[in-house]
């Protein structure tokens, strides 16, 4: 067990709220399959349909529209696996789901703000006007909104179908799926105060979803196996409760500008990027320069801090973030940056006590290089 104490994640995982773990244990407690036809299917049944009901009404759909998945991973592989055949353009900053997921993909630019590049999508669609099209809605390391619904009349105008990873922003800011213009949409559940291991894929009716997983009648035969009642019931509970979370966002915007200012008035060439771009409120993506990143979230850890960074470190050496990269960023910029965020659990004080620890370090490092 860690001695962290203050998190600061919540764009890897969020924490459970305590009335979602509530709903979910009474779920536990009242066994039953919700594909059985007696009594105890019949409870089970109507939890699954009441979250799919919650959830239907949050992102301004159809609850027959809504296939629960195993997360969003899945979410995007099933939205992928129905147009296999087509040429696949995907953004630069993608998450992983989407981008070893995509066959061959087509790359849309992305800006130095970190938001994407539409005349580059544009010039991609003129030469593949019936490819399919992923987008992030917010991109999970900035936190930069992307201009999706933008992206999905450009898609239209060419006949592209349009999918969008909505993951980062279906509990930081109200989405509308059908106002999007988007065909297909992905959301996960532990990103927004549920737990891990339950998401969905939203799909238009125009769209006839074709399982990927086989081997039982569940999700209308668009994917089998026996729903996850507990974790479908903690997702609804979750999604009833976003709107805590939304009204606090402006509040939110103010303590991560406040973060951001502690650090850069102190040290002027701490970069934050998407700065300059439109952003969700929990999210911030900070340079410390000259410290390696792994370097930091090992200090911060150590302090009982936890935050993370884009970048994967293998062989002991750390990689840029390719979001960072893509967005233009020095090799050095890309591999000192960490990303701090968070949410329904946290304090101003938390944020204050990690913009601390942070100047502590750099002046540490900073006189451990002069000397
Ligand atoms: N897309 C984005 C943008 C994400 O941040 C994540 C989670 N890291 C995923 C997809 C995958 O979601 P899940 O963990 O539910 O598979």
């Amino acid at each position: 067990m860690s001695n962290t104490s203050v998190y600061l994640d919540y764009a890897a995982t969020t924490p459970v709220k305590p009335e979602v773990i509530k709903a979910m244990t009474l779920a536990l407690e009242s066994h039953g399959n919700a594909s059985s036809v007696h009594g105890f299917g019949r409870d089970a049944r109507h939890k699954v349909e009441g979250a799919r009901a919650l959830i239907a009404k949050r992102y301004h759909t159809k609850p027959s529209q809504i296939t629960f998945t195993s997360g969003a991973t899945e979410a995007n592989n099933l939205a992928f696996h129905q147009f296999v055949g087509r040429p696949h353009i995907v953004s630069a900053i993608e998450h992983p789901s989407i981008m070893q997921t995509a066959h061959a993909p087509l790359i849309i630019d992305v800006q130095e703000d970190g938001a994407i590049n539409l005349n580059s999508l544009e010039e991609l669609l003129k030469a593949n006007p019936h490819a399919f099209v992923s987008i992030m809605l917010v991109n999970n390391e900035t936190g930069v909104i992307q201009p999706v619904k933008e992206a999905a009349a450009l898609a239209k105008e060419y006949g592209a179908i349009i999918h969008c990873d909505a993951v980062q922003g279906a509990g930081r800011m109200p989405i509308n799926f059908k106002d999007l213009g988007v065909d297909m949409m992905s959301i996960s559940a532990h990103k927004l105060g549920g737990p891990q291991g339950i998401g969905a894929l939203i799909a238009n009716d125009t769209i006839k979803l074709a399982p990927m997983i086989t081997g039982g009648s569940q999700e209308s035969r668009k994917r089998a196996g026996t729903e996850n009642v507990a974790a479908i019931t903690g997702f609804g509970c979750a999604v009833e409760l976003i709107d805590a979370d939304l009204e606090k966002a402006s509040e939110w915007i103010k303590w991560r500008g406040m973060f951001e200012m502690l650090i850069t008035q102190r040290v002027p060439q701490a970069k934050v990027f998407g700065a300059d771009a439109p952003r969700v409120a929990g999210i911030s993506c900070i340079t410390m320069p000259g410290v390696r990143n792994d370097t930091q979230l090992m200090a911060f850890d150590l302090a009982g801090v936890a935050v993370s960074s884009g970048s994967a470190c293998s062989s002991g050496k750390v990689q840029p973030s390719p979001v960072l990269k893509a967005m233009g960023a020095s090799e050095a910029d890309a591999t000192s940056a960490i990303r701090v965020s968070f949410g329904w659990g946290t304090s101003i004080a938390e944020l204050e006590k990690l913009a601390e620890l942070w100047l502590n370090l750099y002046q540490r490092s900073s006189k451990t290089k002069a000397a």
